[in-house]
């Protein structure tokens, strides 16, 4: 099977750097994604990343304990910005170059977000870690990654998660649920199966973006699914 996608969209959650602790990053689980993203660079795969925060903080948490919403979701675009910055380290120590861009000025850290420079680091096999979300409380880095993967004109968006796809039930509780292969936008929608928010399945059903859900604990998954192998629940028109 030969490469079926070239620009990719790989959507981390927080918690995907979390792996077993309560909090936090756990390197062991850092150093292996970024194994995973190795292989893929060098078979020529252009990748972008968009990394959450829900690991270190979420908006909503802090405004549920009473802190004003916008500030909130703030710290939570600051929190996605470490895990950038944690990537690109692990990343850079086994050989992949790596540019951080966030979407609130970091200078000292990371560059500003800029969409034409994005596409040339990745022209020229450099991974892009987008950080600080879209730079605007009240969304999420799911939307983000819908748009940022529109922005770039990417192939494809890989949504890696703990579950191996999308279930017409919830697969703990249920031992009867069942995984869907492949599924619309519209049903995604309709249903309001909850992959990623009801705003970032819009913005790819209006630009056409497939979406790859799929388990990261599995060991070469990321490249698998790069080889158009059938990993995880495939969502498009
Ligand atoms: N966030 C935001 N605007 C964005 C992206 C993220 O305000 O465009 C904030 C929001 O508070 C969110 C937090 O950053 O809770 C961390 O992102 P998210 O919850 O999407 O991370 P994940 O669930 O993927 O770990």
């Amino acid at each position: 099977m030969g490469i079926a996608y070239k620009r990719v969209l790989l959507k981390l959650s927080g918690e995907a750097l979390m792996g077993n602790l309560g909090y936090g990053i756990d390197p062991g689980i850092v150093q292996q994604i970024a194994q995973e993203v190795a292989e893929v660079i060098n078979s020529g795969i252009q990748l972008a990343i968009v990394v959450g925060g829900g690991n270190i903080f979420r908006g909503v948490k802090g405004a549920s304990a009473g802190m004003d919403r916008a500030t909130a979701d703030y710290i939570g675009m600051i929190a996605t910005v470490m895990n950038a910055m944690t990537l690109q380290d692990a990343l850079e120590k086994i050989g992949i170059p790596t540019r951080v861009q966030s979407a609130i000025a970091m200078q000292e850290v990371a560059e500003p977000y800029i969409r034409r420079r994005a596409i040339r680091h990745l022209e020229k096999g450099r991974v892009v870690v987008f950080g600080a979300g879209s730079g605007n409380p009240f969304f999420t880095t799911d939307t983000t990654a819908a748009l940022r993967a529109a922005e770039i004109d990417a192939d494809v968006i890989f949504k890696a998660t703990k579950v191996d796809g999308i279930y017409d039930s919830d697969p703990h509780t249920n031992p009867e649920a069942k995984r869907y292969q492949t599924l619309t936008y519209g049903h995604v929608l309709t249903h309001d199966l909850r992959v990623m928010d009801s705003t970032a399945i819009a913005l790819c059903k209006e630009n056409n973006i497939p979406i790859i859900v799929f388990d990261l604990s599995v060991r070469g998954n990321i490249n698998r699914a790069v080889m158009g192998e059938a990993v995880g629940t495939l969502v498009g028109g």
